[in-house]
């Protein structure tokens, strides 16, 4: 069985070279045999040059093992850092008195202050506010404001490590969702030719909006992916959701402004909300946290990801566990094999999406039909001929056991689809225009793959012209082996 679930692995380190000036991608081998879909490119860690040789690397190795892998890159977005400790490290005790001073030079923290990345920062925050520092892991109590320092006291204490993160909770820290690097960043990202890309902490719809425009400027044709990681971002989730083209439940962030606590009722939420309104959705971070150092999950962490898988994830995202984990390729295994055995569960399989719903559009109502008839007549397979991916992208809505193949001749389509549950991307340049001869070729192309055979039912959903978007208007279900004389 196919597994639905796609799995989103970042790039690190850990997925480069192991000798340093050699070319052998072996853990990057390992990892797209282990079934990577896509890859994150994070632009908050290495260097342009360090991002464009990954990507042609990882393009090169999926390419050598007939394997599609769709690229994300993900801005570095606004994150409000400190700067960094003259030894590297300071050791807070709890009650203890600390300042964030916003004039304090990048390298000159010591046990009694540190710098922060954002000049601003003092004019957002105030007395009684509760400042989380590292994924909450220290916290700081905000005392008094006074011009460019901010006093606060230790409320948990322990090693403070240079650039670690701030959030405050409850969120509310304005900094604007992208920064000049990000906008320079976006044009590396159309240069990679990235075919999604992660805005991170946006705030509303607008935020989504520039960003596009700028890629658009840049010449990129990124699906763009909005990170839910403010507390801002959960009360405009409807425009946002609106207006990207996925969303991606960023636990780390989301979860020290909003509370641990929360998090489990709102990824269920974003996860329904996404599916309805037609959007992918995507769940990071820690879902394998602790196979950074170890070869096998937690049960905790076995049990996230089936989790995810039955909420209706369409991708399971790996952070640090491949960028520098010990066991990238351990850490996607895992998760192949848990997403597998969660798939099989009825909850998984079965949908009501829409069904007492009006369609807007005439190749969603043939998505829609297609999967229905699927479902209840037991086809073996779906044959979606498409040019944009949006078929795909309607019928991987609705829950199902049954794979969706995504027949296009455009790459750009191939790599978007990576990232859609329970979608295959298959390359297919059909030789003929006659409507039977075009049906003949798409089964031989799947019976070629291996995927159905003489007997088998699929379901085939096209246009009456190739080459046109959104045109799709037909369905037709055809036994293989069986192809009657046609005469549509
Ligand atoms: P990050 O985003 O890995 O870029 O921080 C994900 C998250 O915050 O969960
Ligand atoms: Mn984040």
């Amino acid at each position: 069985m196919l597994r639905r679930t796609k799995i989103l692995a970042t790039l690190g380190p850990a997925t480069d070279p192991k000798d340093p000036e050699g070319s052998e991608y072996e853990v990057l081998d390992e990892i797209i045999q282990a079934g990577v879909d896509v890859v994150r490119v994070n632009f908050s860690h290495g260097t342009p040059e360090e991002h464009l040789r990954r990507v042609e690397a990882v393009r090169n190795r999926a390419r050598a093992h007939g394997r599609q892998v769709g690229v994300l890159c993900d801005l570095q977005g606004p994150k409000i850092r400190i700067t960094r400790f003259k030894n590297g490290e300071v050791e807070l005790v709890e009650g203890s008195k600390f300042t964030l001073d916003a004039n304090l030079d990048a390298d000159a923290g010591t046990e009694e202050r540190v710098g922060v990345t954002y000049k601003l920062l003092p004019d957002d925050v105030s007395r009684g506010d509760t400042l989380m520092i590292d994924d909450g892991r220290i916290v700081f109590w905000v005392e008094d404001v006074d011009g460019h320092e901010i006093h606060c006291t230790v409320k948990v204490g322990g090693t403070l490590y240079n650039s670690k993160g701030i959030n405050r909770k409850g969120g509310g820290l304005s900094a604007a969702a992208l920064t000049d690097k990000d906008k320079e960043d976006i044009g590396l990202a159309a240069k990679i030719q990235a075919d999604y890309l992660a805005i991170s902490f946006p705030r509303n719809a607008e935020d989504i909006n520039h960003a596009r425009k700028l890629m658009k400027d840049a010449g990129g044709q990124c699906g763009i992916v909005a990170k839910i990681e403010r507390a801002e971002a959960i009360d405009a989730i409807e425009e946002i959701i609106e207006a990207s083209d996925a969303i991606m439940i960023a636990r780390g962030d989301l979860g020290v402004e909003i509370g641990d606590a929360e998090l489990p009722a709102i990824q269920k939420k974003l996860i329904r909300m996404a599916r309805y309104a037609n959007r992918v959705v995507i769940t990071a971070t820690q879902m394998m946290e602790s196979m950074i150092e170890n070869q096998i999950p937690t049960r905790a962490e076995v049990f996230d990801v089936a989790n995810a898988v039955l909420d209706g994830t369409d991708a399971v995202m790996l952070s640090a566990e491949t960028a520098t984990g010990k066991y990238p390729a351990m850490t996607v295994a895992a998760m192949d094999r848990v997403c597998r055995h969660a798939e099989q569960q009825r909850i998984a399989r079965i949908s009501d999406h829409r069904i007492n719903e009006e369609f807007n559009f005439i190749d969603e109502a043939i998505a829609m039909s297609a999967m229905y008839a699927a479902n209840h007549l037991g086809a073996k397979a779906i044959a979606a001929l498409t040019e944009s991916g949006s078929t795909a992208l309607w019928m991987s809505r609705i829950s199902s056991g049954i794979p969706i193949y995504a027949l296009t001749s455009h790459v750009e389509t191939r790599r978007k689809v990576t990232l859609y549950r329970g979608v295959y991307p298959v390359s297919f340049e059909p030789l003929s225009d006659s409507p039977a001869e075009l049906n003949q070729e798409a089964i031989d192309e799947l019976v070629r793959r291996g995927t159905v055979r003489d007997g088998d039912l699929v379901i085939i959903t096209k246009g009456d012209l190739m080459g046109v978007l959104g045109g799709t208007n037909a369905m037709k279900i055809i036994r293989v082996g069986e192809l009657p004389p046609q005469v549509d």
